[in-house]
C-alpha cells in the first residue's frame, strides 16, 4: 500500500510547485507594468533619458490594433509641468500609443492613445468619401522642438521666404521671425500628444486638387471626430500669433484640459534651455502664442 500511494504524493507536491511559481510569475509581471505606469511622471526626463529611449524596449508595440477601433471615453489625465513642457518620452509612457506606419510618412511616432483613437475613426470615415489622410508628425519632446528651433535659430535651416534667421541681428525680432511657423521648446502644442500635422507642411498643397478637397473634407467633418485647427487665418476668430497652419489638426476633448493646465502652471521662468529663450517674455509668447489660437478650439 504504502510504494503504491508514494507517486500520486509526488504528483501533487509537482503541482503545488507548479502554481507556486506560476503565481510567482504573475505578481513580478504586474509589479513590474506598475512600476511603468508610475515612472514617466514621477521623476523628470533628462538629456540622457532621452537618448536612451533609442535603446529601450518599446512598451507600446505589443498593444492590440485592434483596441484602436474602439472608443474610450475622455481620459482624466494628471496633467504636470513636465507634460506640458515636453519632458515626455512617448516610447515609455504608457499614456501613449505608437502610430501605424500605414497612418504615417514615417516610424516612429507616437500619440496619446484617445487622440489616436479618434484619428483612427476620422480617418476610416474620410477613406470612405476617397480622401486620404496621413500624419507627418505627431508628439515632440522638449529635445526634438529644441532640434527644429536652434537649427533656424543658428541658420542651419531656412526660414520661410528663403531667409536665413542669422541674417536678423537683434535677438527679438530673430525669435519673431522663427515663430512665424515654429514654437519655442516648452511651448508646442506637439508636446501634449494631442496635436498632428497632416498630408503636407505646406498651405499651398491645402488650397488647390486632392489637397484642396482633404482641406475641405476636414473643415466639414473634423470637429465631429474631435479635432479642430487652432492656427487659422489671422482676423475673425484669433488675432495674432503663428501664421496659418492647414496641416495642424488638435484633439480638442485632451488638448482643451492641457491648454487650461499651461495656463495654469507655465510661467516664463520655465521657458529656458535653448538658444534665444532670453526673449520669450518681451515677445510674450505665452498670451500671443500659446494662447492666441482660433477661439472655436477653446
Ligand atoms: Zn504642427
Amino acid at each position: 500500500m504504502r510504494n503504491s500511494k508514494k507517486p500520486s504524493w509526488n504528483r501533487a507536491l509537482l503541482i503545488a510547485l507548479l502554481i507556486l511559481l506560476a503565481l510567482l510569475l504573475i505578481f513580478s509581471r504586474g509589479y513590474r507594468a506598475a512600476r511603468r505606469a508610475v515612472m514617466p511622471q514621477s521623476r523628470t526626463t533628462t538629456e540622457s533619458d532621452i537618448s536612451e529611449l533609442s535603446k529601450q524596449t518599446d512598451v507600446n508595440d505589443t498593444r492590440q490594433q485592434a483596441d484602436l477601433q474602439k472608443p474610450t471615453e475622455t481620459m482624466l489625465y494628471n496633467i504636470d509641468r513636465d507634460m506640458l513642457l515636453g519632458f515626455i518620452e512617448p516610447a515609455r509612457d504608457t499614456g501613449f500609443v505608437k502610430i501605424i506606419p500605414e497612418h504615417a510618412s514615417r516610424e516612429g511616432m507616437y500619440m496619446r492613445e484617445e487622440a489616436y483613437k479618434a484619428f483612427v475613426r476620422m480617418r476610416e470615415a474620410a477613406m470612405m468619401d476617397g480622401v486620404e489622410l496621413w500624419i507627418i508628425s505627431a508628439t515632440r519632446n522638449f529635445n526634438h522642438q529644441k532640434r527644429i528651433w536652434e537649427n533656424k535659430w543658428e541658420g542651419r535651416q531656412q526660414l520661410f521666404g528663403g531667409i536665413y534667421a542669422t541674417d536678423i541681428a537683434d535677438p527679438v525680432e530673430r525669435a519673431r521671425e522663427i515663430l512665424r511657423f515654429s514654437a519655442m521648446p516648452g511651448t508646442s502644442r506637439h508636446h501634449w500628444g494631442t496635436d498632428i500635422d497632416l498630408n503636407s507642411l505646406q498651405n499651398a498643397y491645402f488650397e488647390s486638387g486632392q489637397g484642396k478637397k482633404v482641406y475641405n473634407w476636414l473643415l466639414k467633418n473634423a470637429a465631429e471626430y474631435g479635432f479642430c485647427q487652432p492656427y487659422t487665418t489671422h482676423g475673425k476668430n484669433r488675432q495674432g500669433g503663428y501664421e496659418e497652419e492647414k496641416w495642424h489638426w488638435s484633439y480638442m476633448p485632451v488638448a482643451s484640459g492641457f491648454l487650461s493646465a499651461f495656463k495654469e502652471m507655465v510661467s516664463y521662468d520655465d521657458i529656458k534651455g535653448f538658444s534665444g529663450w532670453e526673449t520669450a517674455a518681451e515677445l510674450e509668447v505665452i498670451e500671443d502664442y500659446v494662447l492666441e489660437i482660433n477661439s472655436d478650439c477653446l
